[in-house]
C-alpha cells in the first residue's frame, strides 16, 4: 500500500465560498483521488504521460497535467480543449516555467536539462504543490505525483517533504530503462571503450540480463561524451533519484519484455506495464479521436493521398520530434527514398533541418521531380493513423520509443536510423531480438540509403510474420485479458489505496 501523510488542515474554495479542507476530502477522496502529473517538456514525455492521465481522469480520477508555458500556449492553439473539458470534467491543466530564459529557444533539449532552467522548474514545481496544500483551492492536495523518470530530481524533494508518493513513470522501454540505471557501471568500468573504436562492435556482456544482446555502439550516445558532461550527470541523478520512487509505469508489454522488466522488480517495490497505452487508450476511451493532445498542426492531405496508393506499397519516413538533420544528411536520405523508386510519405518538421530552415533554390530537379511522381512532403502527421493505414508498408524511423511503439502495434517493418538518447537500443531491439526490422547503422549514404528501402519493402515477407505476431500480442495485452490492461487495474488499485493521514 503506497501511504500519503498530509497532515495540514486547510480550506479550499467551491465557487465563492469557503468549506473546510477536511469535509471536501471526505466528500471527494473516496469517490475522486486527485492525482498531480508531471511530464519532461518533450513531445514523446507529455503523448504517453497524457494518455495515461486521460485514462485515470476515465476511470474516475481528478488530474492536474502539468505542462511548461510554452507546452502549454501550443496545446491551446492546437487542441480542442472546450471539447476536452466537456468530455473530462475532472482534468486541470497546469502550467510552469521551463527555466529557458525567453531570449533562447524553448524545447531545446540542452536548455531544458542545465541546472539553472531546472532550479527554476524545482522552484515553481514546489510552489504549485504547495499551493494544492496551503492555499484555498477547489480540489485535494494530490494524493500521489505521477512524474516523468527525468523529473524525478524536479519533483522528488518536495513530494517527501509533504509525504506524497510519487510514482515514476520512464517513458522507454524497459530495457532503455534497465540500461539508463547501469549508466554509472558502464562509466565506472569503463565498458565504453572510445580510444579502440573499432571495438564498438564489441557485444556487452556485463549488464545482467542483457549479456550478448547489445554491442557497445548500442549504448546510448551520450556515453561518447566527457564524464561529468551535462547530459552524463543529468541522467545519472534523475535515474539514481528515480529508484526512489513508490513505483515505476512503463509504456511497454510483458510479452516484449518479460526478463528485463523482471530484473527491474528488483529495484522498485512495484512495476506497472501499461502498454501499448495509445491501444489501451483507445480501447478504454470511445471519442479518443476527439480528445486527442495536439502540440502541432497535422496535415489530414497525407491520409488522401495514402487512399489512393497501393497496399502496402509507402515507405512513411519521419524522425520524431527532437532528431535534427544536416542538409547533407537530408539530401542524402532524398536521393535514396527518390532512388529507390518506392512511394514515401516523408515528415519534415519545420524544424528539422539544421540552420537555415530548408534548401531554398538548391533542390536538384530529379529529386523535385521524383517526389512529385511518387512522394508527399508533410509538416506533421496523424502518425498513428499513418501507421494504421493499408497503403503503408514500411516504417524508415529514427526508432522514438513511442514511434516503435505505435509501429509494433500496427505489425509494419521498421527501417532504423536511430542518432539520440535511447534510440539505438530501441533499433538493436527491433533489428536483432525481434526480428522486425533493419538497422542502418548509423549511414545516411545515398546507395545504402536506396538499397536499404528497396530491401526492405520487397522482401516485407521475411519480417511479416514476426511483425504481425508482436502485433497481435501487443494487442492482447490492452483487452481484458491481457497484462497490460490488467496491470493498469492494479495501478488504479494501488492509488486507491493510498492512505492520506492527517
Ligand atoms: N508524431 C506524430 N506525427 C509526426 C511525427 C511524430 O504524431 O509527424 C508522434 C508519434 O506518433 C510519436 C511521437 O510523435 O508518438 C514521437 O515520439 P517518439 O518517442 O517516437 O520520438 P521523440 O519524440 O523522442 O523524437
Amino acid at each position: 500500500m503506497l501511504t500519503c501523510k498530509l497532515s495540514i488542515n486547510r480550506c479550499v474554495e467551491t465557487n465563492h465560498c469557503f468549506i473546510p479542507l477536511s469535509s471536501v476530502l471526505t466528500m471527494e477522496k473516496s469517490t475522486r483521488p486527485h492525482i498531480l502529473v508531471l511530464p519532461f517538456p518533450a513531445e514523446g514525455h507529455i503523448k504517453p504521460m497524457f494518455n495515461l492521465a486521460k485514462l485515470l481522469s476515465h476511470r474516475g480520477h481528478r488530474i492536474t497535467f502539468v505542462n511548461t508555458h510554452h507546452n502549454h500556449n501550443r496545446l491551446l492553439q492546437f487542441t480542442d480543449l472546450p471539447s476536452f473539458h466537456t468530455q473530462f470534467p475532472h482534468f486541470h491543466f497546469a502550467s510552469i516555467t521551463d527555466g529557458v530564459p525567453v531570449d533562447l529557444p524553448p524545447n531545446e533539449f540542452e536548455l531544458l536539462i542545465s541546472p539553472s532552467s531546472r532550479s527554476q522548474v524545482a522552484k515553481e514545481f514546489r510552489d504549485l504543490l504547495w499551493g494544492f496544500v496551503e492555499k484555498p483551492r477547489r480540489w485535494d492536495p494530490p494524493c500521489c505525483i505521477i512524474a516523468d523518470g527525468i523529473m524525478s530530481t524536479v519533483s522528488m524533494n518536495v513530494a517527501q517533504e509533504l509525504g506524497v508518493p510519487v510514482i515514476t513513470f520512464r517513458t522507454y522501454s524497459a530495457t532503455a530503462t534497465w540500461v539508463s540505471i547501469h549508466l554509472s557501471k558502464i562509466i565506472q568500468e569503463g565498458l565504453m571503450d572510445l580510444q579502440h573504436p573499432e571495438d564498438l562492435d564489441k557485444v556487452l556482456t556485463s549488464i545482467p540480463g542483457l549479456e550478448n544482446s547489445l554491442r557497445e555502439c548500442d549504448l546510448p550516445p551520450i556515453l561518447k561524451l566527457k564524464p561529468g558532461s551535462l547530459f552524463i550527470d543529468f541522467y545519472i541523478k534523475e535515474t539514481l533519484t528515480m529508484t526512489q520512487a513508490s513505483g515505476l509505469i512503463l509504456n511497454t508489454f510483458d510479452q516484449l519484455e518479460a526478463p528485463i522488466i523482471t530484473k527491474l522488480t528488483t529495484i522498485f517495490p512495484k512495476v506497472y506495464t501499461i502498454g501499448p497505452l495509445h491501444t489501451l487508450t483507445k480501447t478504454q476511451i470511445t471519442n479518443n479521436n476527439s480528445s486527442t493532445l495536439h502540440l502541432r498542426k497535422e496535415d489530414r492531405r497525407c491520409i488522401t493521398w495514402l487512399d489512393h496508393q497501393k497496399a502496402k506499397s509507402v515507405l512513411y519516413v519521419s524522425f520524431g520530434t527532437l532528431v535534427k538533420l544536416s542538409h547533407e544528411q537530408l539530401l542524402e536520405f532524398w536521393h535514396g527514398l527518390v532512388n529507390s523508386l518506392k512511394p514515401f510519405l516523408w515528415v519534415i518538421r519545420h524544424d528539422l533541418i539544421i540552420g537555415k530552415g530548408d534548401l531554398g533554390n538548391n533542390v536538384p530537379m530529379e529529386l523535385e521531380l521524383g517526389t512529385k511522381e511518387r512522394g508527399l512532403m508533410v509538416d506533421w502527421a496523424p502518425q498513428e493513423k499513418v501507421l494504421a493505414h493499408p497503403s503503408v508498408g514500411g516504417f524508415l524511423t529514427h526508432s522514438g520509443w513511442n514511434s516503435t511503439l505505435e509501429c509494433i502495434t500496427e505489425g509494419v517493418p521498421m527501417l532504423c536510423w536511430p542518432l539520440i538518447a535511447e534510440q539505438t537500443i530501441n533499433s538493436r531491439c527491433v533489428s536483432e531480438q525481434w526480428g522486425i526490422g533493419l538497422n542502418m547503422n548509423g549511414t545516411s549514404d545515398r546507395l545504402i540509403v536506396e538499397k536499404m528501402v528497396k530491401n526492405l519493402m520487397e522482401n516485407r515477407i521475411r519480417f511479416e510474420n514476426s511483425a504481425n505476431e508482436m502485433s497481435k500480442k501487443a494487442r492482447e495485452s490492452v483487452q481484458e485479458t491481457g497484462s497490460s490492461f490488467h496491470n493498469m487495474e492494479n495501478l488504479i488499485k494501488d492509488i486507491r489505496s493510498i492512505k492520506v493521514m492527517r
